[in-house]
Order: C-alpha cells, then sequence, then structure tokens
C-alpha cells in the first residue's frame, strides 16, 4: 500500500525511474525486473509507479513521468486497472503461497483487457515460499508475450539464484540518513530533523515506513523503554512480566530500542564517561541483535527479550555485592 502521489520525488529512485524509462524507449524492457527497493524505502511504490508509467495515455514527453490524472492513473492508484496483478502474502500469511502463483500463471494465459501489457507486481518478493517461487519460475522461463513482472525486494538474496537470474535488476541511487531526513523534512516540515532521525532510528532506513508512523506513538515507545532498562540496571524492574510484554507486541521496534540505547551506552563508555561494565553491554547488544533477527521467526519471544534483561540485571547485582554493607 502506498499513499504518494506518482509525482511524488524520491530522490534515491531517480536512478531505476530513469533506467527504466531509457529500457522502455529503446524496446530493451525484459518481461521481468527485480526492483530492489525495500517496501520502506519506496519498492512498492516505484512498482506503482512504473505500472502508471506503462498503462498513462498522457506521459509527459519530456519528463517521461506519467501524468497521474488520466483514467489509467486513476485506476493504477486505486488498485482498479484491469490489467495490473498484484501479489501479497494473504493475510495472517507471512508467505507468498503457490495457488497464488498459479493462479497468476492462468490469468496471464488469458489476453489482457486493453489489448496492451499485463503489469505484476509481486510484493515483498521475498516472502515467496519455495513452491511459489518454482512455480514462477515456470512463468519466467515461458513468458506470456505481453506481461511485464515486478519482483520488489529488499531482500534479493533471500530469492533462489534461478528466479534472480532471469530478472534484469533495477537498483535504486546512493542512500543514507541524511538523504532521507531531508527528504522526510520536507513531506512533513512541522517534524524536527531530530525528530526524524530519531524515528529513522528505531524503523531503520525506511523513510516511507517513517512517514506512515505515529512518530509521537514511536517516541513514547523509546522512552518507555529506556525507562525500562534503566530500572532493570538499578535492579528494580520485572524482568519476566517486561519480557512478556514486549515479546507479545511491538517486539521488533522494543527491540531496535534497546539496541540504539545499549549503542549510545557503549558510546559514553568510549568517550570516557561513567557506564555500566562494558562487558555485559557489549553481552546485552549480542543478545538484541540475536533477538532482531528472531523477529519474524515462531521463536519464543519473551524468552529472547528476557536474555537481553537478564544480562543487564545483572549491572545491579555486581553493583549490590559490592556495596558496603550497614
Ligand atoms: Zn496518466
Amino acid at each position: 500500500m502506498t499513499t504518494l502521489p506518482l509525482a511524488a520525488e524520491l530522490p534515491w529512485l531517480r536512478p531505476a525511474q530513469d533506467a527504466f524509462n531509457a529500457a522502455l524507449a529503446s524496446d530493451r524492457l525484459g518481461h521481468a525486473l527485480l526492483v530492489q527497493v525495500s517496501p520502506g524505502q519506496g519498492g512498492q511504490w516505484l512498482a506503482v509507479w512504473i505500472a502508471a508509467r506503462v498503462f498513462c495515455r498522457q506521459v509527459d514527453p519530456h519528463r517521461q513521468m506519467p501524468c497521474g490524472s488520466c483514467l489509467d492513473c486513476r485506476r493504477v492508484m486505486a488498485n482498479e486497472q484491469p490489467d495490473l496483478l498484484r501479489v501479497h502474502p494473504i493475510e495472517d500469511s507471512k508467505e507468498i503461497r503457490v495457488d497464488q502463483v498459479r493462479e497468476l500463471s492462468a490469468e496471464l494465459a488469458l489476453t489482457s483487457h486493453a489489448g496492451g501489457r499485463k503489469v505484476v507486481i509481486v510484493s515483498p518478493a521475498e516472502r515467496l515460499n519455495r513452491n511459489a517461487a518454482n512455480a514462477l519460475l515456470k512463468t519466467l522461463e515461458e513468458p506470456s508475450g505481453s506481461a511485464l513482472l515486478l519482483l520488489v525486494t529488499g531482500e534479493p538474496s533471500r530469492l533462489p539464484a534461478t528466479v534472480r537470474s532471469r530478472c534484469t535488476r533495477l537498483l535504486p541511487g546512493p542512500t543514507n540518513d541524511d538523504l532521507f531526513v531531508s527528504w522526510l523534512q520536507a513531506q512533513r516540515p512541522a517534524s524536527s530533523a531530530a525528530d526524524w532521525r530519531a524515528v529513522l532510528g528505531v524503523l531503520g532506513p525506511q523513510p516511507l515506513a517513517a512517514l506512515e508512523a505515529d512518530t509521537a506513538a514511536l517516541g513514547g515507545l523509546r522512552r518507555d523503554t529506556e525507562r525500562a532498562l534503566e530500572e532493570v540496571m538499578r535492579g528494580t524492574l520485572d524482568v519476566v512480566d517486561t519480557a512478556d510484554r514486549w515479546g507479545k507486541e511491538d517486539y521488533a521496534l522494543r527491540v531496535a530500542c534497546v539496541e540504539l540505547w545499549l549503542i549510545d551506552r557503549l558510546r559514553d563508555w568510549g568517550r570516557g564517561r561513567r557506564s555500566a561494565a562494558p562487558k555485559i553491554l557489549f553481552d546485552a547488544l549480542d543478545h538484541a541483535r540475536e533477538a532482531r533477527q528472531w523477529a519474524e521467526s515462531p521463536v519464543n519471544k519473551p524468552l529472547a527479550i528476557e536474555r537481553v534483561l537478564w544480562r543487564l540485571a545483572t549491572v545491579a547485582q555486581t553493583a549490590g555485592s559490592q556495596r558496603p554493607v550497614g
């Protein structure tokens, strides 16, 4: 889903848009493109832009941009264009399944409604399960003449090499946090650069996700997490109860906040400021990074949080044992 208009300017995607236009103009467009941009950096938006660029009846001849206002552009944006097919993980499932790909192949075998191209957006493509990827491979090997497949992924290495090798890569330009922060400020000037930096800190380098995020709620979550971490180091936190809550709600965001906080504490220590035992902080950071990798897996999440918190709790125990009695 994207709420950005077709005319939005995402500077890091401009090279991909130019490459697409050039390929289209010289008739070198393959039948499958690997759009190597995560949805949070605009991969999904770029795929929709490409679809509009293909279907638009009033493309701006100089800028080579879809007009955004003709019937076809409006249909693309409203997800009502009959020759645009979308494949996403179905609700509650984290995977794109084989029957979805089979359905797609059947649709592609039919002629298009408007007699032109059909465009397919598969996003996020790394969610294709093994059978689905194999089924898609057949479509990629024997493409129907007019179809253009767009595989959107920020993690191309998670796709089988056989699928990747049959696609033309569409790459973004260079990115960094400064670029994202200035773009976010242009979209929503009411929030400061520091606010956006903090949001990107929690969400990772995902400006579109940041734009849709509730920045106030995110700030609150971060402060609440930091308060709990201070408490655990003083030995006053109910570790099991906290881990249980964090494991069940906003797990990935909590883990991101914990990582950021630990990195800040280690930075303090590096600058010679008073800090807890670095060994404990480093161990906790290792546990937090492991916990992050489990965000998408059925691993016992409260347990992963507990490991981090118990390690930090040893700060209080060590301090307690050294405190003079009486
Ligand atoms: Zn148009």
